[in-house]
């Protein structure tokens, strides 16, 4: 009897010290590779108590050279040197007392080429996705069981609706046959958060594709299958807040791992790092709050986290460049760093940051080699031209003014000495966060076809927003706010009645201007004389805005009547770019225009002539 309650005594003690027993939840990144230009590799342990235990590696070529502590006993970050390190898979042994938890981790071998990972460059054309408005490849991830409560909707503008990688994928042929040579999804990592986050800013898991987009194997798929065709995909990324949801605002690692505010309330003021009467608050509020969880990217923890976030999913996934989201609320030095060492790693790679000035030397003030920034460089490669998004429209659409706005767009242009890369300028005239360029239904495509046409012949790396093709129009002050200018591709949902991906599904004035845009891609496609040539412009005469683009004795001039009117344009003043040539081929119609004493041409009318 007694030996029996012995016996039992001792069952209850292993079992508790089993259920007693500790794990690792989870180590980041979740692999890496050998053969990286950096030798030290942080990894983010996640654990219960975990801070508790001391860590050791017995594997040749991994030394491990500090684990650090922080707050929250739930994390511990360890610091090794791989510079000599085979590929292969090695234990982390953690112990505590008598407590042993191995961990086995695992080192790739790095791939020997990049040539797949291409940057972009201006002379491709970015086409921008909201991959949960685009199109729904796989109806089973629409609802799933996330931690947060969310319903797919898509009778309500800020719901989710179901679109996902598969959708895209599915629809490469689209793309490819429009002519854009890029993709940039908006952002893809899990958004775990209540509502759902459709938009994908909000992210709760920095290593894992949103379950309801698809799988981190569909990305590598999706992205596979975009490169084979010659096409680049640009990955969205955030930097600067996190979700509301993510395991280090569930369970903060330290206090410095977030910013603290003066105020709730963001204030956007983003002239404060050039701005000479700038206040202390107004940059703390800038920096610190506006986007919800703030986080700290001036901690070093943070830091490396972040940076080896990016080459992870860089060297996993392939993707030839990063945009980054709220670019100047992240710390600068971090970011300065960021840049840094991505390219160290891939010289060839291209980061775009979303630079959302008002004016052009506020925007230029933050691309690499600026000489207006008498700081340390940003060492960003490039920058959007936000001014150009918020002019364009109006500019573009405006009937009221008998001769135009043009004027207001070649002033624009004047001011683009002050890029230090003018071609690493991102040019567009509409994103997700932005209403349309075409604000309300068009009556005509004289707006559409002007502004498509500048947009493609300028210096600079254009990009396209979704829809933009199909002639999608409407404003974020409407009701229905970000959902009006982030609306489903009709046809892109099983069940859809319309179907827009094809041209029987398309309205007659929806052909003309996808077969437009659609001439216009497949002719600067390797036209070195648009992405690589110089510019002279005229002030527009009459309305009539005429510039041209040259390269190697081979010239392109494009002509923009931004007048109500025809106007009969004296072309006298235009022999310089003239050049002795007396005519020229529109590359839209193949029409051959004469260009002898005066031009005829009719109100809101755009030649492209191939000179
Ligand atoms: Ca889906």
């Amino acid at each position: 009897m007694r030996n029996k309650s012995i016996l039992y005594i001792l069952i209850v003690l292993f079992a508790g010290a089993s259920v007693e027993a500790r794990q690792i939840d989870r180590i980041e990144p979740l692999f890496w590779w050998s053969g990286m230009k950096n030798p030290e590799l942080q990894l983010m342990v996640y654990g219960e108590e975990i801070a508790y235990y001391k860590p050791s590696i017995d594997y040749p070529g991994v030394y491990l050279k500090s684990s650090v502590a922080v707050e929250s006993p739930n994390y511990l970050i360890l610091y090794l040197d791989i510079s000599e390190a085979e590929p292969g898979n090695f234990d982390i042994t953690f112990s505590r007392n008598q407590e042993k938890i191995s961990y086995t981790y695992e080192l790739k071998q790095r791939k020997d080429s990049m040539t797949d990972i291409r940057g972009y460059d201006s002379s491709d054309v970015l086409y921008l996705i909201m991959p949960d408005r685009f199109a729904n490849g796989d109806t089973t991830n629409d609802q799933l069981p996330m931690t947060a409560e969310y319903t797919v909707d898509r009778t309500r503008p800020g719901a989710r609706h179901g679109g996902d990688l598969l959708g895209i994928e599915q629809h490469l042929d689209y793309l490819e046959e429009l002519g854009v040579t890029a993709i940039w999804l908006n952002p893809v990592l899990e958004n775990d958060g209540r509502g759902g986050f459709y938009h994908g800013y909000f992210a709760t898991d920095m290593y894992s594709i949103d379950r309801r987009l698809g799988s981190n194997e569909d990305y590598l798929r999706l992205i596979d299958k975009t490169h084979k065709r010659g096409m680049k995909v640009v990955m969205d990324m955030i930097f600067n807040h996190i979700g509301a949801n993510h395991p280090w605002v569930l369970d903060k690692p330290a206090r410095d791992w977030f910013n603290v505010s003066p105020s709730q309330r963001g204030n956007h003021a983003k002239e404060i790092f050039y701005d000479n009467y700038a206040s202390r608050y107004d940059s703390d509020v800038m920096k610190y709050a506006g986007f919800g969880i703030d986080l700290n990217q001036a901690n070093p923890h943070v830091a490396t986290y972040l940076i080896q976030n990016s080459i992870w999913w860089i060297e996993y996934a392939r993707i030839d460049a990063i945009r980054q989201d709220t670019y100047p609320y992240a710390d600068y030095d971090m970011m300065r760093e960021w840049n840094i060492r991505i390219m160290e790693e891939y010289p060839q790679f291209n980061i775009v940051g979303e630079i959302w000035t008002e004016y052009t030397i506020g925007t230029a003030w933050w691309q690499k080699g600026s000489k207006l920034n008498s700081g340390k460089d940003t060492e960003l490669k490039s920058v959007m031209d936000f001014t150009l998004m918020s002019i364009a429209s109006e500019i573009f659409n405006n009937k009221s003014a008998p001769n135009g706005r043009l004027q207001k767009l070649y002033t624009h242009m004047c001011y683009d000495f002050v890029y230090p890369d003018i071609q690493n300028v991102l040019r567009f005239l509409e994103n997700h966060d932005t209403d349309r360029f075409l604000r309300e239904k068009p009556a005509d495509l004289h707006a559409y076809k002007q502004g498509l046409a500048f947009l493609l012949t300028i210096p600079g790396t254009p990009q396209l927003y979704y829809g933009q093709e199909l002639l999608m129009y409407g404003t974020k002050s409407a009701p229905g706010g970000d959902g009006n200018i982030r609306l489903d591709v009709p046809g892109g949902w099983p069940g859809d009645t319309e179907n827009w991906f094809t041209p029987e599904g398309r309205s007659a004035m929806q052909n003309e201007a996808w077969n437009y845009l659609q001439t216009l891609l497949r002719w600067r496609k390797n036209n070195k004389i648009i992405s690589e040539g110089t510019m002279i412009h005229f002030q527009p005469n009459q309305g009539v805005y005429v510039y041209e683009r040259y390269l190697n004795g081979q010239s392109i001039i494009v002509i923009l009547n931004g007048a109500n009117q025809e106007v009969n344009l004296p072309l006298s003043r235009y022999n310089e770019i003239l050049r002795g040539k007396t005519k020229g081929t529109d590359i839209i119609t193949n029409r051959v225009i004469p260009l002898e004493g005066e031009l005829k041409i009719n109100a809101k009318e755009v030649l492209i002539l191939e000179m």
